[in-house]
């Protein structure tokens, strides 16, 4: 598989323990396969997180799905400041430019900080993840 951004070819790595991505060793970019996703299914999910849309502002990208080459589609997640891309021709998964992913850990320590509950950035983003996930799942299985 190559790099959407700058075609290089992305290496597997583990990502902080929770799961395998594919990573770009030029840009630094993280492409989260859904497959991959599937498995944090068994974590526990906060129903608040499936209230409301998870999902605005879908606008399309010139980049290109690694898998099946469908153009990307730009979103935002919740109501973050924070634009991700993913296949929304056949739900294969998303991506998280290079840098992206400092900025996802340090909204989710602000929303740990906000919701005043024992919980850190890594379990704020995991449960990001399964939003993102079930989004995705959502979309394969309308197909
Ligand atoms: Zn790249
Ligand atoms: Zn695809």
């Amino acid at each position: 598989m190559n790099c959407p951004k700058c075609n290089n070819e992305l290496i597997q790595k583990f990502y902080k323990g929770l799961l395998e991505v594919d990573a770009c060793p030029n840009c630094r970019g993280l492409w989260l396969d859904a497959q991959e996703l599937d498995r944090l299914e068994d974590l526990a999910f906060d129903e608040d997180e499936r209230k409301g849309s998870l999902i605005h502002f879908q606008q399309p990208t010139e980049f290109l799905c690694p898998h099946c080459a469908s153009p990307l589609v730009e979103f935002q997640y919740r109501l973050y400041d924070l634009r991700l891309e993913y296949c929304a021709e056949n739900a294969h998964g998303f991506w998280l430019d290079g840098g992206e992913e400092e900025r996802v850990l340090a909204l989710m320590q602000k929303r740990a900080k906000d919701m005043q509950r024992q919980t850190s950035a890594e379990a704020e983003w995991k449960q990001a993840l399964k939003g993102i996930h079930s989004f995705l799942k959502d979309k394969r299985q309308k197909k």
